[in-house]
């Protein structure tokens, strides 16, 4: 006979699918919601709710935003000749805590891994080219943009490095794009998510052409 209630499963159960989160985590979080008196559930739900309709990808670097195109994108301080290609939506707010960059990000979507099944197609390599394109017509006659591969210091994220590289061949010998890659401040198997704000800041100083 089962023990708990279907209701409280369910939770349980959604709680449990939380990156981090084991089904004993998910069964105090359940509980920690049954108890409380404010209707926090309910707050967290029509939280969760809003996130989910109003949430979507910039068009342009498929950050997170609430608006076709972030704030990041439409900002006229940023600048259009540097790029930085990222993982994650999390990896753009480290990068924006450590406050030393001032140019425009594209989210990957992920790293290729043959082990996990991501291959190239996976992942926003045509969005990239698209976006480096544009850039390039929007930046001065002349000037190149660099694109900062700013992928994980693990097997995958240099895979993944080295595909961006091959992708932009073309494009670095004729010297409209320049691309380089975070110094090696970074302990092989980092992830960049959790880098501390200093250590960012000298991966990012210290980037070299590649
Ligand atoms: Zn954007």
């Amino acid at each position: 006979m089962p023990v708990l209630p279907k209701s409280v499963e369910n939770v349980i159960e959604e709680f449990s699918r939380l990156p981090g989160v084991g089904p004993k985590s998910a069964a105090r979080m359940a509980y920690h919601y049954i108890r409380s008196p404010n209707k926090d559930a309910s707050k967290l739900a029509s939280a969760l709710n809003e996130m989910e309709e109003n949430v979507k990808y910039c068009e342009k670097c498929f950050n997170v935003a609430d608006r076709d195109v972030c704030t990041l994108c439409s900002s006229p301080l940023r600048k259009k000749n540097k790029l930085c290609v990222v993982e994650e939506p999390l990896d753009v707010v480290a990068f924006e805590n450590s406050g030393v960059y001032d140019g425009l990000y594209f989210v990957l979507g992920g790293v290729i891994s043959p082990a996990e099944g991501i291959g190239e197609e996976e992942l926003r390599f045509k969005e990239l080219e698209k976006r480096v394109n544009e850039l390039l017509k929007e930046v001065k006659d002349k000037e190149s943009v660099e694109i900062i591969v700013a992928t994980n210091p693990s097997l995958e994220g240099e895979a993944t490095a080295s595909y961006i590289i091959d992708l932009f061949a073309k494009l670095a010998k004729e010297e409209k794009v320049n691309i380089t890659r975070l110094a090696m401040g970074l302990p092989t198997g980092a992830d960049l998510e959790y880098a501390d704000r200093l250590t960012l800041k000298r991966a990012l100083e210290g980037r070299r052409g590649i």
